[in-house]
């Protein structure tokens, strides 16, 4: 079963707004083993949208479509999908009440014409009722292909492909079961990991997929498969995934499908063992503390964090001696250590990290090369710390920090 993305858009082809929404279209079709062929992303016309859905049509059996279905004149998907099918639009009562109804309890206000038009809806169209925005999501069949239009609000369009789409394309295909499972992989650079398990991979079954997937200072190593029969597709798989891992014990930190990331894995591991953490940062700007903080339930083990980014505010807030700045320099694993065991006392944490760098262009405070880095962390018993370069890229440099602080909570 084949599927294509279209999303529409001016703001995505001059980029002011990323796409978000084709990935996460792509992802929940691929889980139900609809393969994604094609992602388009074209322009708020007439003609290029009239012209993509004959492309797709002519390609794959489900066409998917995100934006345009605002209330403004800008917004033409909707009539111009109209016109594909030859259709015509009529006003939709559940939808207009729909609307009623949103604008009684959220928008409030006066409910303008055009936003009532949003209830028109194309005669052969099954409407999705979107129930967090004013445009409907709309289903349509021709022969045995389908067409989806969606609106283009992420969360609205998310929610709407959860629900409804995802199921009824369930329901009216037969589609084999894809299988990803993603391994983080902390520590090794792309072409180690690679060398390290070049054996197995060499020995890996054709159709079963590897994908490296590198960014700065992390891995992840996915492997696809399908089939239809469930059971085999995981125990093949997972035969693999045994196979592999005594591979990389070392490197290993988990599965992204079911831990989602790193951060995800040492948060369960710190709430397991009943302990808390503390996070004080310089060159790193927050970037720490706001991967753990980005997932509810951070405060089970997350007690708090500063960013001292200037040199003051390590000994005003810190109280980093100043002797140990001006002798050692404010990049360098003394500050570092002082800091991440000041931190923990600060937030009565058991253990706190802290990083203390020069991310570049230019030097800053201190005489260290551009791109070094120290992390340190303490523990009730010791303080400990390692010295880095990420090179001369600013915000390389920063992730790269970042995702290593990571790797060593993980240690
Ligand atoms: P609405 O009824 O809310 O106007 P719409 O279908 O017209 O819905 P658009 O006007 O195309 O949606 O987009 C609304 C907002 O949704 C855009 O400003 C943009 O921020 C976001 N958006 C649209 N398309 C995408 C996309 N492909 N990826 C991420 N965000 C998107
Ligand atoms: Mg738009």
């Amino acid at each position: 079963m084949l599927a294509e993305i279209i999303t529409i858009g001016d703001e995505l082809l001059i980029g002011q707004v990323v796409d978000t929404n084709s990935a996460f279209m792509a992802k929940q079709l691929n889980k139900i083993g609809v393969s994604v062929f094609q992602i388009t992303s074209i322009q708020d016309d007439k003609d290029h949208i009239l012209q993509a859905l004959h492309d797709a049509e002519s390609r794959v059996d489900i066409v998917i479509l995100t934006g345009g279905l605002g209330p403004t004149k800008d917004d033409i998907t909707k009539k111009t999908i109209a016109q594909f099918f030859d259709d015509t639009l009529e006003r939709d009562p559940e939808v207009l009440k729909n609307i009623e109804n949103l604008w009684k309890n959220h928008v409030k206000g006066k409910l303008l014409q055009v936003n009532k038009d949003q209830a028109l809806v194309p005669t052969k169209a099954k409407v999705l009722m979107n129930k967090l925005g004013t445009a409907p999501g709309m289903w349509f069949e021709k022969g045995d292909k389908v067409f989806v239009s969606l609106p283009g609000v992420p969360y609205e369009m998310k929610a709407l492909m959860e629900h409804q789409v995802i199921p009824k394309v369930k329901a009216k295909y037969n589609c084999p079961y894809i299988l990803h499972k993603t391994l983080l992989v902390y520590g090794l650079g792309e072409s180690a990991l690679a060398e390290k398990i070049e054996a197995w991979e060499d020995a890996l079954p054709k159709h079963i997929k590897l994908a490296y997937l590198p960014s700065l200072g992390k891995m992840r190593l996915r492997l696809s498969t399908k089939g239809f029969d469930v059971k085999k597709v995981q125990l093949e798989v997972q035969e693999q995934i045994d196979s592999l891992l005594p591979l990389i014990k070392d490197e290993f930190a988990g599965f992204e499908e079911e831990e989602g990331s790193v951060e995800i894995v040492i948060a369960k591991q710190l709430v397991k063992l009943g302990k808390t953490l503390a996070i004080a940062e310089s060159c790193t700007g927050g970037a720490v503390a706001e991967r753990f903080t980005a997932h509810s339930g951070a405060s089970n083990f997350f007690n708090g964090g500063v960013v001292t980014y200037a040199t003051a505010s390590k000994t005003d807030v810190l109280a980093v001696p100043k002797d140990i700045i001006d002798t050692y320099s404010v990049v360098s694993s003394q500050v570092a250590e002082a800091m991440a065991s000041n931190a923990r006392h600060l937030f009565k944490s058991d253990y706190a990290l802290a990083t203390t760098g020069n991310a570049g262009p230019t030097k800053g405070d201190s005489e260290a090369e551009i791109g070094t880095v120290f992390i340190a962390i303490a523990t009730k018993d010791a303080v400990y710390s390692e010295q880095f370069n990420f090179g001369n890229h600013r915000i390389k440099v920063i992730n790269k920090a970042v995702n290593k602080a990571l790797e060593m909570l993980l240690k």
